[in-house]
Protein backbone atom coordinates (compact mmCIF):
# COMPACT_ATOMS: atom_id res chain seq x y z
CA UNK A 1 0.00 0.00 0.00
CA UNK A 2 1.78 3.48 -1.14
CA UNK A 3 1.69 6.20 1.43
CA UNK A 4 0.38 8.58 -0.97
CA UNK A 5 -1.94 8.51 -4.13
CA UNK A 6 -1.05 11.67 -6.15
CA UNK A 7 -4.49 11.57 -9.32
CA UNK A 8 -3.01 13.35 -12.11
CA UNK A 9 0.28 12.63 -13.91
CA UNK A 10 1.20 16.23 -15.24
CA UNK A 11 3.83 19.02 -13.82
CA UNK A 12 1.62 19.26 -10.26
CA UNK A 13 1.28 15.95 -9.94
CA UNK A 14 4.80 14.77 -10.91
CA UNK A 15 6.25 17.37 -9.43
CA UNK A 16 4.76 16.73 -6.11
CA UNK A 17 5.37 12.87 -6.44
CA UNK A 18 8.85 13.81 -6.77
CA UNK A 19 9.06 15.56 -3.87
CA UNK A 20 6.77 13.09 -1.37
CA UNK A 21 9.80 10.29 -2.84
CA UNK A 22 12.48 12.68 -1.83
CA UNK A 23 10.91 12.28 1.34
CA UNK A 24 10.89 8.83 1.76
CA UNK A 25 7.52 8.08 1.46
CA UNK A 26 5.46 5.76 -1.03
CA UNK A 27 4.32 7.21 -3.80
CA UNK A 28 1.88 6.05 -6.71
CA UNK A 29 0.65 8.40 -9.20
CA UNK A 30 -2.60 7.37 -10.81
CA UNK A 31 -2.88 8.98 -14.50
CA UNK A 32 -5.83 8.56 -16.52
CA UNK A 33 -3.74 8.86 -19.83
CA UNK A 34 -0.37 9.05 -20.44
CA UNK A 35 2.03 11.64 -18.31
CA UNK A 36 1.54 14.87 -19.37
CA UNK A 37 -1.57 14.21 -21.34
CA UNK A 38 -3.11 17.45 -21.31
CA UNK A 39 -2.17 21.13 -20.34
CA UNK A 40 1.52 20.31 -19.06
CA UNK A 41 2.35 19.42 -22.91
CA UNK A 42 -0.47 21.94 -24.79
CA UNK A 43 1.39 24.41 -22.83
CA UNK A 44 3.68 27.35 -24.36
CA UNK A 45 6.36 26.82 -21.13
CA UNK A 46 6.38 30.39 -20.34
CA UNK A 47 7.90 30.57 -16.58
CA UNK A 48 7.08 34.05 -15.62
CA UNK A 49 7.26 36.27 -12.52
CA UNK A 50 6.01 39.36 -14.84
CA UNK A 51 2.57 40.37 -14.05
CA UNK A 52 1.43 37.94 -11.81
CA UNK A 53 -1.06 38.32 -8.91
CA UNK A 54 1.03 39.85 -5.99
CA UNK A 55 -0.29 36.47 -4.01
CA UNK A 56 1.56 34.28 -6.73
CA UNK A 57 4.51 36.25 -7.10
CA UNK A 58 6.46 34.81 -4.37
CA UNK A 59 5.45 31.49 -5.42
CA UNK A 60 6.43 32.59 -9.03
CA UNK A 61 9.72 34.06 -7.84
CA UNK A 62 10.75 30.97 -6.03
CA UNK A 63 10.47 29.09 -9.00
CA UNK A 64 12.38 31.00 -11.06
CA UNK A 65 15.19 30.90 -8.83
CA UNK A 66 14.64 26.94 -8.96
CA UNK A 67 14.20 26.68 -12.55
CA UNK A 68 18.43 27.35 -13.00
CA UNK A 69 19.15 24.49 -10.92
CA UNK A 70 16.23 21.90 -11.38
CA UNK A 71 17.83 19.66 -14.24
CA UNK A 72 20.57 19.11 -11.58
CA UNK A 73 18.11 18.01 -9.06
CA UNK A 74 15.92 16.37 -11.90
CA UNK A 75 18.98 14.90 -13.25
CA UNK A 76 18.14 15.44 -16.64
CA UNK A 77 17.70 18.74 -19.06
CA UNK A 78 14.25 20.62 -18.97
CA UNK A 79 15.08 23.27 -21.67
CA UNK A 80 14.91 26.35 -19.11
CA UNK A 81 16.56 29.42 -20.97
CA UNK A 82 16.27 32.62 -18.70
CA UNK A 83 16.07 35.48 -21.32
CA UNK A 84 13.44 37.36 -20.40
CA UNK A 85 10.03 38.08 -21.17
CA UNK A 86 8.65 41.29 -23.63
CA UNK A 87 5.61 42.29 -23.12
CA UNK A 88 4.58 44.59 -26.29
CA UNK A 89 2.47 47.27 -27.74
CA UNK A 90 1.22 47.48 -30.78
CA UNK A 91 -1.23 50.38 -30.53
CA UNK A 92 -0.79 54.09 -27.75
CA UNK A 93 -3.26 52.46 -25.36
CA UNK A 94 -1.38 49.29 -25.05
CA UNK A 95 1.89 51.08 -24.40
CA UNK A 96 -0.10 53.49 -21.43
CA UNK A 97 -1.59 49.90 -20.07
CA UNK A 98 1.99 48.49 -19.83
CA UNK A 99 3.66 51.57 -18.72
CA UNK A 100 1.48 51.18 -15.70
CA UNK A 101 1.90 47.87 -15.42
CA UNK A 102 5.76 48.31 -14.92
CA UNK A 103 5.31 51.17 -12.30
CA UNK A 104 2.93 48.68 -10.16
CA UNK A 105 5.16 46.01 -10.47
CA UNK A 106 8.80 47.76 -9.80
CA UNK A 107 6.73 48.65 -6.40
CA UNK A 108 6.17 44.83 -5.93
CA UNK A 109 10.63 45.02 -6.01
CA UNK A 110 10.25 42.96 -9.89
CA UNK A 111 13.00 43.52 -12.36
CA UNK A 112 10.76 44.86 -15.02
CA UNK A 113 12.03 47.96 -17.45
CA UNK A 114 9.41 49.97 -19.84
CA UNK A 115 10.96 50.64 -23.41
CA UNK A 116 9.72 53.09 -24.67
CA UNK A 117 10.95 52.96 -28.05
CA UNK A 118 11.29 49.92 -31.01
CA UNK A 119 14.88 50.72 -31.21
CA UNK A 120 15.44 49.85 -27.48
CA UNK A 121 13.45 46.75 -27.96
CA UNK A 122 15.45 45.63 -30.65
CA UNK A 123 18.31 45.54 -29.02
CA UNK A 124 17.39 43.29 -26.83
CA UNK A 125 15.26 41.31 -29.37
CA UNK A 126 16.19 41.97 -33.14
CA UNK A 127 13.61 39.66 -34.55
CA UNK A 128 11.15 42.16 -33.70
CA UNK A 129 8.84 43.95 -36.43
CA UNK A 130 9.18 47.44 -36.58
CA UNK A 131 5.21 48.33 -35.72
CA UNK A 132 5.74 47.55 -31.93
CA UNK A 133 5.65 50.45 -30.31
CA UNK A 134 6.97 49.85 -27.01
CA UNK A 135 7.21 47.00 -24.14
CA UNK A 136 7.90 46.10 -21.07
CA UNK A 137 11.29 43.69 -20.25
CA UNK A 138 11.69 40.96 -17.45
CA UNK A 139 15.33 40.01 -17.89
CA UNK A 140 14.83 36.99 -15.05
CA UNK A 141 11.55 35.45 -16.91
CA UNK A 142 12.42 32.84 -19.51
CA UNK A 143 10.65 29.48 -20.58
CA UNK A 144 11.88 25.70 -20.46
CA UNK A 145 10.72 22.43 -22.42
CA UNK A 146 7.23 21.15 -21.38
CA UNK A 147 8.12 17.76 -22.78
CA UNK A 148 11.48 17.38 -21.49
CA UNK A 149 10.42 18.72 -18.02
CA UNK A 150 7.34 16.02 -18.10
CA UNK A 151 10.47 13.39 -19.12
CA UNK A 152 12.56 14.64 -16.55
CA UNK A 153 9.72 14.58 -13.45
CA UNK A 154 9.26 10.99 -14.41
CA UNK A 155 12.43 9.64 -15.09
CA UNK A 156 13.20 11.17 -11.72
CA UNK A 157 10.30 9.41 -10.25
CA UNK A 158 10.80 6.36 -11.25
CA UNK A 159 14.16 6.20 -10.21
CA UNK A 160 13.04 6.82 -6.46
CA UNK A 161 10.80 4.15 -6.81
CA UNK A 162 7.47 6.06 -7.46
CA UNK A 163 5.12 4.19 -9.39
CA UNK A 164 3.08 5.79 -12.01
CA UNK A 165 0.44 4.08 -13.57
CA UNK A 166 -0.81 5.74 -17.37
CA UNK A 167 -4.07 4.83 -18.39
CA UNK A 168 -5.26 4.37 -14.85
CA UNK A 169 -7.88 6.68 -14.12
CA UNK A 170 -9.19 7.48 -10.85
CA UNK A 171 -12.97 7.31 -10.67
CA UNK A 172 -13.87 8.11 -7.08
CA UNK A 173 -12.27 8.95 -3.81
CA UNK A 174 -13.23 6.33 -1.01
CA UNK A 175 -14.04 7.75 2.32
CA UNK A 176 -13.69 6.08 5.39
CA UNK A 177 -15.20 7.52 8.81
CA UNK A 178 -14.80 10.89 7.41
CA UNK A 179 -11.15 10.85 5.92
CA UNK A 180 -10.38 9.98 2.46
CA UNK A 181 -8.54 6.63 2.34
CA UNK A 182 -7.81 5.70 -1.21
CA UNK A 183 -9.12 5.77 -4.93
CA UNK A 184 -11.08 3.37 -6.66
CA UNK A 185 -9.86 2.53 -9.89
CA UNK A 186 -10.94 -0.06 -12.89
CA UNK A 187 -7.84 -2.10 -11.29
CA UNK A 188 -9.30 -2.47 -8.16
CA UNK A 189 -9.61 0.17 -4.82
CA UNK A 190 -5.91 1.79 -4.23
CA UNK A 191 -5.48 2.39 -0.16
CA UNK A 192 -3.14 5.11 1.24
CA UNK A 193 -3.11 7.57 4.09
CA UNK A 194 -3.17 10.56 2.14
CA UNK A 195 -4.60 11.29 -1.54
CA UNK A 196 -3.44 14.45 -3.42
CA UNK A 197 -5.91 15.38 -6.28
CA UNK A 198 -3.25 17.30 -8.88
CA UNK A 199 -5.88 16.15 -12.14
CA UNK A 200 -6.02 19.56 -13.05
CA UNK A 201 -9.67 20.26 -14.71
CA UNK A 202 -10.81 17.23 -13.61
CA UNK A 203 -10.35 17.62 -10.59
CA UNK A 204 -13.79 19.34 -9.68
CA UNK A 205 -15.61 16.22 -10.54
CA UNK A 206 -14.23 13.77 -8.04
CA UNK A 207 -14.29 16.50 -5.39
CA UNK A 208 -18.13 16.77 -6.03
CA UNK A 209 -19.26 13.75 -4.28
CA UNK A 210 -17.43 14.65 -1.15
CA UNK A 211 -19.61 17.63 -1.06
CA UNK A 212 -16.59 20.35 -2.03
CA UNK A 213 -17.17 22.79 -4.71
CA UNK A 214 -13.71 23.75 -6.55
CA UNK A 215 -15.08 26.36 -9.18
CA UNK A 216 -13.30 25.90 -12.20
CA UNK A 217 -14.50 26.90 -15.86
CA UNK A 218 -12.76 25.43 -18.97
CA UNK A 219 -11.29 27.67 -21.42
CA UNK A 220 -9.77 26.93 -24.75
CA UNK A 221 -6.35 28.22 -26.10
CA UNK A 222 -5.07 27.43 -29.50
CA UNK A 223 -1.03 26.63 -30.02
CA UNK A 224 0.68 26.37 -33.64
CA UNK A 225 3.98 25.48 -34.08
CA UNK A 226 6.60 25.95 -36.93
CA UNK A 227 8.82 24.16 -38.50
CA UNK A 228 12.67 24.36 -37.22
CA UNK A 229 14.01 27.92 -37.71
CA UNK A 230 17.55 29.12 -37.37
CA UNK A 231 17.90 30.92 -33.77
CA UNK A 232 16.17 34.19 -33.85
CA UNK A 233 14.39 35.21 -30.38
CA UNK A 234 15.39 33.52 -26.98
CA UNK A 235 12.80 35.80 -25.06
CA UNK A 236 9.14 34.82 -24.56
CA UNK A 237 6.49 37.39 -25.92
CA UNK A 238 3.09 38.33 -24.99
CA UNK A 239 1.35 41.31 -25.99
CA UNK A 240 -0.91 44.15 -23.99
CA UNK A 241 -4.66 42.22 -24.45
CA UNK A 242 -2.97 38.67 -24.37
CA UNK A 243 -4.49 37.71 -27.60
CA UNK A 244 -1.11 36.16 -28.68
CA UNK A 245 2.05 34.95 -27.62
CA UNK A 246 4.82 32.83 -28.20
CA UNK A 247 8.32 31.18 -27.91
CA UNK A 248 11.27 30.04 -30.04
CA UNK A 249 11.90 26.46 -28.63
CA UNK A 250 15.44 24.95 -27.98
CA UNK A 251 14.90 22.97 -31.55
CA UNK A 252 14.36 26.00 -33.30
CA UNK A 253 10.46 25.53 -33.85
CA UNK A 254 8.42 28.76 -32.94
CA UNK A 255 5.30 28.05 -30.70
CA UNK A 256 2.91 30.48 -30.66
CA UNK A 257 -1.08 30.55 -28.53
CA UNK A 258 -4.12 32.42 -28.67
CA UNK A 259 -5.23 34.11 -26.35
CA UNK A 260 -8.26 32.87 -24.38
CA UNK A 261 -11.69 32.01 -25.55
CA UNK A 262 -14.91 30.26 -24.42
CA UNK A 263 -15.53 26.40 -24.89
CA UNK A 264 -18.74 24.86 -25.14
CA UNK A 265 -17.40 21.40 -25.19
CA UNK A 266 -18.10 18.71 -22.18
CA UNK A 267 -14.94 17.57 -19.83
CA UNK A 268 -16.12 13.82 -19.88
CA UNK A 269 -15.96 13.81 -23.56
CA UNK A 270 -12.96 15.96 -24.89
CA UNK A 271 -10.41 14.41 -27.08
CA UNK A 272 -7.54 16.16 -29.00
CA UNK A 273 -9.63 16.15 -32.29
CA UNK A 274 -12.35 18.29 -30.77
CA UNK A 275 -10.27 21.15 -29.24
CA UNK A 276 -8.26 21.10 -32.36
CA UNK A 277 -8.07 24.72 -33.81
CA UNK A 278 -9.94 26.24 -36.89
CA UNK A 279 -8.43 27.27 -40.25
CA UNK A 280 -10.08 30.95 -39.08
CA UNK A 281 -8.19 30.30 -35.67
CA UNK A 282 -4.74 30.02 -36.82
CA UNK A 283 -5.48 32.51 -39.98
CA UNK A 284 -6.45 35.26 -37.29
CA UNK A 285 -3.26 34.24 -35.31
CA UNK A 286 -0.98 34.56 -38.20
CA UNK A 287 -1.92 37.46 -38.65
CA UNK A 288 -1.78 38.59 -35.28
CA UNK A 289 1.84 37.43 -34.78
CA UNK A 290 3.92 38.23 -38.56
CA UNK A 291 3.83 41.66 -37.71
CA UNK A 292 5.48 41.21 -34.35
CA UNK A 293 8.20 38.65 -35.79
CA UNK A 294 8.17 39.06 -39.26
CA UNK A 295 10.56 36.23 -39.45
CA UNK A 296 7.33 33.62 -38.71
CA UNK A 297 5.76 34.73 -43.23
CA UNK A 298 8.27 32.55 -44.38
CA UNK A 299 8.08 29.72 -41.52
CA UNK A 300 6.48 26.50 -42.17
CA UNK A 301 3.75 25.32 -39.86
CA UNK A 302 3.93 22.03 -38.38
CA UNK A 303 1.35 21.53 -36.13
CA UNK A 304 -1.77 23.03 -34.37
CA UNK A 305 -4.10 22.00 -31.16
CA UNK A 306 -6.16 23.30 -28.93
CA UNK A 307 -5.43 23.33 -24.96
CA UNK A 308 -7.72 23.86 -21.93
CA UNK A 309 -7.01 26.01 -19.05
CA UNK A 310 -8.70 25.47 -15.68
CA UNK A 311 -9.47 28.52 -14.70
CA UNK A 312 -11.03 29.54 -11.24
CA UNK A 313 -12.60 33.10 -10.05
CA UNK A 314 -9.59 34.98 -8.66
CA UNK A 315 -7.28 33.39 -11.61
CA UNK A 316 -5.19 31.79 -8.86
CA UNK A 317 -4.78 27.90 -8.04
CA UNK A 318 -5.99 25.82 -4.71
CA UNK A 319 -3.42 24.11 -2.70
CA UNK A 320 -4.73 23.12 0.52
CA UNK A 321 -5.91 20.41 2.46
CA UNK A 322 -9.10 21.14 3.72
CA UNK A 323 -10.13 20.36 7.49
CA UNK A 324 -12.89 18.82 7.31
CA UNK A 325 -11.32 16.27 4.94
CA UNK A 326 -8.64 14.28 6.88
CA UNK A 327 -6.27 12.95 4.26
CA UNK A 328 -7.11 15.43 1.10
CA UNK A 329 -4.85 17.60 -0.66
CA UNK A 330 -6.01 19.17 -3.72
CA UNK A 331 -3.65 21.14 -6.19
CA UNK A 332 -5.84 22.90 -9.04
CA UNK A 333 -7.62 25.19 -11.02
CA UNK A 334 -3.54 26.61 -11.99
CA UNK A 335 -5.36 28.99 -14.63
CA UNK A 336 -3.30 29.32 -17.46
CA UNK A 337 0.38 29.76 -14.34
CA UNK A 338 0.68 26.08 -13.18
CA UNK A 339 3.94 24.86 -15.60
CA UNK A 340 6.21 28.12 -14.26
CA UNK A 341 5.40 28.07 -10.68
CA UNK A 342 5.40 23.56 -10.98
CA UNK A 343 8.13 23.28 -9.29
CA UNK A 344 7.08 25.26 -5.87
CA UNK A 345 3.52 23.90 -6.19
CA UNK A 346 5.22 20.52 -5.79
CA UNK A 347 7.10 21.73 -2.97
CA UNK A 348 3.79 23.17 -1.39
CA UNK A 349 1.38 20.18 -1.67
CA UNK A 350 4.10 17.82 -0.68
CA UNK A 351 4.41 20.10 2.75
CA UNK A 352 0.43 19.98 3.01
CA UNK A 353 0.12 16.38 2.55
CA UNK A 354 2.87 15.99 5.83
CA UNK A 355 1.44 18.34 7.55
CA UNK A 356 4.91 21.14 7.08
CA UNK A 357 5.09 24.57 7.06
CA UNK A 358 6.41 26.20 4.17
CA UNK A 359 7.64 29.51 3.43
CA UNK A 360 5.13 30.77 1.67
CA UNK A 361 1.78 32.47 3.17
CA UNK A 362 -1.20 29.82 1.49
CA UNK A 363 -4.31 31.79 2.40
CA UNK A 364 -4.80 32.98 -1.09
CA UNK A 365 -4.78 29.47 -2.00
CA UNK A 366 -7.13 27.96 0.33
CA UNK A 367 -10.17 26.69 -1.08
CA UNK A 368 -12.75 28.24 1.13
CA UNK A 369 -12.01 31.64 0.13
CA UNK A 370 -14.68 31.02 -3.00
CA UNK A 371 -18.12 32.77 -2.21
CA UNK A 372 -21.10 29.56 -3.54
CA UNK A 373 -21.56 32.00 -6.86
CA UNK A 374 -18.34 33.25 -7.53
CA UNK A 375 -17.91 35.09 -11.33
CA UNK A 376 -14.94 34.50 -13.24
CA UNK A 377 -11.87 36.83 -13.30
CA UNK A 378 -11.10 38.03 -16.89
CA UNK A 379 -8.16 36.20 -17.32
CA UNK A 380 -5.41 36.96 -19.30
CA UNK A 381 -2.82 34.22 -20.89
CA UNK A 382 0.97 35.79 -21.45
CA UNK A 383 4.25 32.62 -21.40
C1 LIG B 1 -2.19 26.58 -24.36
C2 LIG B 1 -1.71 26.73 -22.96
C3 LIG B 1 -0.66 27.61 -22.69
C4 LIG B 1 -0.17 27.73 -21.40
N1 LIG B 1 0.91 28.55 -21.18
C5 LIG B 1 1.46 28.59 -19.94
C6 LIG B 1 2.67 29.31 -19.72
O1 LIG B 1 3.24 29.89 -20.64
N2 LIG B 1 3.19 29.31 -18.47
C7 LIG B 1 2.60 28.64 -17.43
O2 LIG B 1 3.11 28.69 -16.32
N3 LIG B 1 1.46 27.93 -17.62
C8 LIG B 1 0.89 27.89 -18.84
N4 LIG B 1 -0.24 27.16 -19.05
C9 LIG B 1 -0.84 26.46 -17.92
C10 LIG B 1 -0.06 25.23 -17.50
O3 LIG B 1 0.29 24.46 -18.63
C11 LIG B 1 -0.92 24.43 -16.53
O4 LIG B 1 -1.36 25.27 -15.47
C12 LIG B 1 -0.16 23.26 -15.91
O5 LIG B 1 0.41 22.45 -16.91
C13 LIG B 1 -1.11 22.47 -15.05
O6 LIG B 1 -0.50 21.26 -14.68
P1 LIG B 1 -1.35 20.20 -13.90
O7 LIG B 1 -0.45 19.04 -13.66
O8 LIG B 1 -2.00 20.85 -12.73
O9 LIG B 1 -2.54 19.81 -14.88
P2 LIG B 1 -2.52 18.92 -16.21
O10 LIG B 1 -1.26 19.07 -16.96
O11 LIG B 1 -3.78 19.19 -16.93
O12 LIG B 1 -2.49 17.46 -15.65
C14 LIG B 1 -3.62 16.80 -15.13
C15 LIG B 1 -3.44 15.33 -15.45
O13 LIG B 1 -4.46 14.59 -14.75
C16 LIG B 1 -4.90 13.57 -15.60
N5 LIG B 1 -6.24 13.19 -15.15
C17 LIG B 1 -7.41 13.84 -15.33
N6 LIG B 1 -8.40 13.20 -14.72
C18 LIG B 1 -7.86 12.12 -14.10
C19 LIG B 1 -8.38 11.08 -13.27
N7 LIG B 1 -9.68 11.02 -12.96
N8 LIG B 1 -7.52 10.14 -12.83
C20 LIG B 1 -6.20 10.18 -13.13
N9 LIG B 1 -5.66 11.15 -13.91
C21 LIG B 1 -6.47 12.12 -14.36
C22 LIG B 1 -4.88 14.19 -17.00
O14 LIG B 1 -4.87 13.21 -18.02
C23 LIG B 1 -3.62 15.03 -16.93
O15 LIG B 1 -2.47 14.34 -17.41
C24 LIG B 1 -0.76 27.00 -20.34
C25 LIG B 1 -1.82 26.13 -20.60
C26 LIG B 1 -2.29 25.99 -21.90
C27 LIG B 1 -3.41 25.02 -22.16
Amino acid sequence: MPDIIVIGGGMTGLATACALAGAGLAVSVLEARQLGAMASTWTLGGVRQSGRDPAELPLARAAVARWSQWHLELGAETGYRRKGNLRLARNPAEAAAIRAMVKTQRALGLNLEFLADIKDIRAIAPAIGEGVLAASFCPDDGHADPDMTIAALAGLARRKGVTLQEGMPALRLITTAGRVTGVETPGGRLLADRVIVACGLHAAGLLEPLGIRLPMAAKRVCVMQTTPQPPAFGQVFGVANADCAGRQEIDGRFRITTGIGDWPGELATWSEAGLRPSFAEIAGLIARTVPILPLLAASGLERVWGGLIDLTPDALPVLDAPADWPGLVIGAGFSGHGFGIGPVSGTILKALALGEATEFELSPFRLDRFEPHAAFAPLTLHG
